[in-house]
């Protein structure tokens, strides 16, 4: 057949937006559009599950994909993609595979009879083996990655052996699952995520927000209380339900769609008010006993709600909820001793804060 072009859109996935593009197939589908040039290898595709003459197809397991409504293209990519409406997992995996899947299936679908997804994903959370679960952190890091522009990581030396210092103490008490493995990155959003595995993201704008390291460190330990509870896991285990459960056994964790949903979920969907109590207790417990002012995660919380009345895509709000309430119940917990404390010298205050000097400021977003 004379290779001919044929007008689509093209989509990342990631974002909603889509880029009209031509459709050439050669030996691979060549996708040429405005600063893309794309070529997928036939034997990759994969076709979405649309109504004629609608046709969606990507290579299997990205989010990426094209749209178009020529019947030729789509005829030709029937003949020639040999993949194109796989669903049988025995073909890729073999008898183990489909009997791993067809068992994780039966799970899912009691599971989501008996106690729907989020119940028995809390359930599930702490089964999940400590090497699966830092393969999944270390995933949805890259995605999240990604998604925010691959922001460059902040590793000032003194100032990283100050949060180093920090982290310790915090943690020293012990109570947390694994040891958390903090990241700064350099961007404009005050945020900080925590991931499966004890990951934590720490946006740098958090940093520059906070008025007293009390204020940041008790957002550094509200994320610790995430940690200690696996709520990430749990997040993602609700998220992505009996996919999940299917990507698993199937073997396919990174560069599924579902980490893509997860990475997008972990920074803009927030957890259920009880998680957001249960760290802010835990945030009160810590600072309370590293030496800190207990009482500064509500007053950092505060200031950004009064700033940020929009809650955008990616802020701190948006990713632990905040109200009224829960401000008052961690003033109530803290008490008024431990106000005006300081949990780190001015000095130590001073290079932390200058952590994002090892990347040029042209990068910052
Ligand atoms: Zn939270």
């Amino acid at each position: 057949m004379p290779a001919h072009a044929v007008y689509g859109t093209y989509s990342d996935g990631l974002s909603a937006r889509a880029h009209p593009v031509t459709l050439v197939l050669e030996d691979s589908l060549e996708i040429t559009g405005q600063d893309l040039r794309l070529a997928w290898t036939l034997a990759d595709l994969a076709a979405g599950d649309t109504a004629a003459p609608l046709m969606r197809v990507g290579p299997a397991g990205r989010a990426e994909r094209v749209e178009f409504t020529d019947e030729a293209l789509a005829a030709a990519l029937k003949d020639r993609c040999p993949d194109l409406y796989r669903s049988d997992p025995s073909a890729s995996g073999g008898r183990l595979r489909l009997v791993l899947w067809s068992i994780a299936a039966g799970i899912s679908v009691i599971g989501l009879a008996i106690y729907g997804v989020p119940a028995i994903a809390v359930r599930l959370a702490p089964v999940v083996p400590a090497a699966i679960e830092a393969r999944l952190g270390g995933a949805v890091d890259g995605q999240i990655g990604k998604i925010l522009g691959d922001p460059p990581v902040c590793n000032d030396a003194p100032a990283r052996a100050v949060l180093d210092r920090l982290i310790e103490r915090m943690t020293a008490n012990g109570g947390l699952p694994v040891d958390p493995a903090i990241t700064v990155r350099r961007h404009a959003i005050a945020n900080a995520l925590t991931l499966p595995g004890g990951r934590v993201v720490v946006l740098s704008d958090l940093i520059d927000q906070s008025r007293t390291p009390d204020e940041f460190a008790g957002v550094l330990a509200h994320e610790f209380g995430h940690v200690a509870a696996r709520d990430p896991m749990r997040a993602l285990l609700a998220a992505s339900g009996s996919s999940f459960l299917l990507s698993l056994v199937l073997g396919d964790l990174t560069g599924s769609t579902i980490l893509v949903a997860v990475g997008q979920a972990a920074i803009s969907a927030g957890y259920s008010r009880e998680a957001e109590n249960a760290a802010d207790t835990y945030s009160v417990e810590v600072m309370s006993r590293s030496g800190g002012d207990a009482t500064a995660l509500a007053t950092i919380l505060e200031r950004i709600a009064k700033d940020d009345e929009k809650a955008e895509f990616a802020s701190l709000l948006r990713s632990h909820p905040f109200t009224k309430e829960r401000a008052n119940r961690i003033r109530a917990m803290a008490g008024t001793e431990t106000v005006g404390r300081r949990i780190l010298d001015e000095t130590e205050w001073a290079t932390l804060k200058g952590i994002c000097r090892n990347v040029p400021a042209k990068t910052a977003k």
